[in-house]
C-alpha cells in the first residue's frame, strides 16, 4: 500500500484521514501541529500513544525537502537556500532579515515559462509546479535550520505563482492558519509577471495579501522587450487589472521595476512611469539589476538610481530602492540552481 503523505493534507483532510484509522479527531491537530513544527518522525511527536504511531508508521510518512546548499552572507544575514525536492527537482529560496523581522523569498515552480529576459530562472523553461506543500515545506524547512520564526513570505523566487495557482492559494491559507504559520494575510505578498485574468480572479479571492506586479518599464516597446508576457497583456490591460485589485482589496499594490542600464533606466522613463502611475494606490519598488552571466544587461549606476528615484518622488509616486542583501552571495534568482544543475 503507498503511504500517505501527512504533509500533503490540510486540516480538514488530516481529521478524514485520522478517522479512518479509528482515532479520535484531535489526533489531527495534534500531528498537523508536529508537522509545522518541523517534526517528521512519529516517535518524536510526544503526545501521540505508541500504538498510534506504530500505526501511522505502517501507512503513513511526512514528506520533506532537503537542503541541499546552503550559501550564508558575512556581511548580512541573508541565507540562500537550495532544496531538493523528493523527486530530485530543486528550487531555491533566501532568508533575508530586517528590523522588522526575517522575511522568507519562496519559489513557486521548478523553473518559470515566463521567459523575462533578464532572468535566470527562465533559463531551460518550467519542469514543473511546486504542490502547496512543499512550498510550505521552504518555510518549514528555513525555520527549522535557522531555528527563527519567519514573520513575512514572499512568493518571489523561481516561477510564476499565479500560473499555479489553487497550489499557491492552498499555500497561503496554511501560512495565514493559526495551527501552522499563523502568519497574518498583511504579511504575505505573491509577485507576478501581469497574468491579468488571475490577477482579477485573486482580487475576489478575499485575501488581503500585498500583489507585488513586476514592471519593469513604463511602455509597451520596452516592456515587451524584456518580458514577452506583455505582448499577451499590455501594460494598459495590465494597469487596469490592477486598479480592479486595488478596488476589490483595498491593499496597496507594489510595482517591482528592475533598473538594467540604458535599457529602462532613463529620465525619460522615470516621466513615463510617473505618468503612468499616478493617481493609483501603489509603492514603486526600484532594484538594482543583479546581472545574470551570460546575459548582456548591466547594472545602472548609482547616480542613475537615485536619479530616477527622485523624479518619482517629486511626481508625488511612493518610491523606494531596495536595499540590496546578501551582496556577496548574489546569485540572482535562479542562478543557483542553473550553476547546479549544469555541474
Ligand atoms: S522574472 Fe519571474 S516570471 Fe519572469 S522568468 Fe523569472 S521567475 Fe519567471
Amino acid at each position: 500500500m503507498e503511504k500517505t503523505n501527512l504533509k500533503s493534507l490540510t486540516l480538514t483532510q488530516m481529521e478524514e484521514f485520522i478517522k479512518q484509522l479509528g482515532e479520535p479527531v484531535y489526533r489531527a491537530k495534534q500531528i498537523f501541529k508536529w508537522i509545522y513544527k518541523g517534526q517528521t518522525e512519529f516517535e518524536k511527536m510526544t503526545d501521540l500513544s505508541k500504538d498510534l504511531i506504530a500505526r501511522l508508521k505502517d501507512c503513513a510518512y511526512v514528506g520533506k525537502i532537503d537542503i541541499y546548499k546552503k550559501y550564508e552572507s558575512e556581511i548580512d544575514e541573508t541565507t540562500k537556500y537550495v532544496f531538493a525536492l523528493e523527486d530530485g527537482q530543486m528550487v531555491e529560496s533566501v532568508k533575508m532579515k530586517y528590523s522588522f523581522g526575517t522575511t522568507a523569498c519562496i519559489s513557486s515552480q521548478v523553473g518559470c515559462s515566463m521567459g523575462c529576459a533578464f532572468c535566470a530562472s527562465t533559463e531551460g523553461g518550467m519542469v514543473r509546479n511546486l504542490a502547496w506543500w512543499e512550498m510550505a515545506d521552504e518555510v518549514i524547512a528555513i525555520e527549522k535550520d535557522s531555528n527563527v520564526k519567519i514573520s513575512r513570505v514572499v512568493v518571489m523566487g523561481s516561477g510564476e505563482p499565479l500560473l499555479n495557482y489553487d497550489e499557491l492559494i492552498q499555500f497561503l491559507r496554511i501560512l495565514n492558519s493559526p495551527l501552522a504559520f499563523n502568519i497574518s494575510y498583511r504579511r504575505l505578498t505573491v509577485s507576478t509577471c501581469g497574468i491579468v485574468p488571475k490577477i482579477i480572479r485573486l482580487a475576489e479571492e478575499g485575501l488581503p495579501i500585498t500583489l507585488a506586479v513586476s514592471l519593469h518599464a513604463p511602455n509597451d516597446d520596452i516592456r515587451s522587450s524584456l518580458m514577452p508576457i506583455n505582448e499577451r497583456y499590455p501594460i494598459l490591460q495590465l494597469l487596469d487589472a490592477c486598479k480592479y485589485y486595488i478596488m476589490k482589496t483595498k491593499r496597496r499594490i507594489t510595482f517591482e521595476y528592475i533598473l538594467i542600464s540604458d535599457i529602462n533606466d532613463t529620465e525619460q522613463c522615470a516621466c513615463e512611469l510617473s505618468n503612468l502611475l499616478k493617481d493609483l494606490l501603489c509603492h514603486v519598488n526600484l532594484i538594482p539589476l543583479n546581472p545574470v552571466e551570460g546575459k548582456k544587461f548591466k547594472k545602472s549606476d548609482d547616480s542613475r538610481i537615485r536619479k530616477f528615484e527622485q523624479i518619482l518622488l517629486n511626481n508625488g509616486i511612493s518610491a523606494t530602492v531596495r536595499r540590496e542583501m546578501g551582496s556577496d552571495i548574489n546569485a540572482a534568482c535562479g542562478q543557483l540552481r542553473r550553476s547546479l544543475l549544469v555541474r
